[in-house]
């Protein structure tokens, strides 16, 4: 599983962070940030609801 995050398509909303804050960042500018792009076993539910409550389609998972 690999989490990967749009920036083009990024609102900022901040939902990814607050939802997997190990997988997401925001930069200054309030855009995401991949932290961790593969997340381990404890991770991928959290990364999965980040990309289900993104509000651009921005977060995908990749299987
Ligand atoms: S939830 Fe989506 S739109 Fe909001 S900061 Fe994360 S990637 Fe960007």
């Amino acid at each position: 599983m690999r989490m990967t995050a749009d920036r083009e398509v990024c609102v900022g909303a901040g939902l990814c962070a607050l939802t997997a804050p190990e997988v997401f960042d925001q930069d200054d500018d309030g855009l995401v940030t991949v932290l961790d792009p593969e997340p381990g076993a404890g991770q991928r539910a959290a990364a999965r609801e980040a990309a289900m409550l993104c509000p651009s389609g921005a977060v995908r998972v990749v299987e």
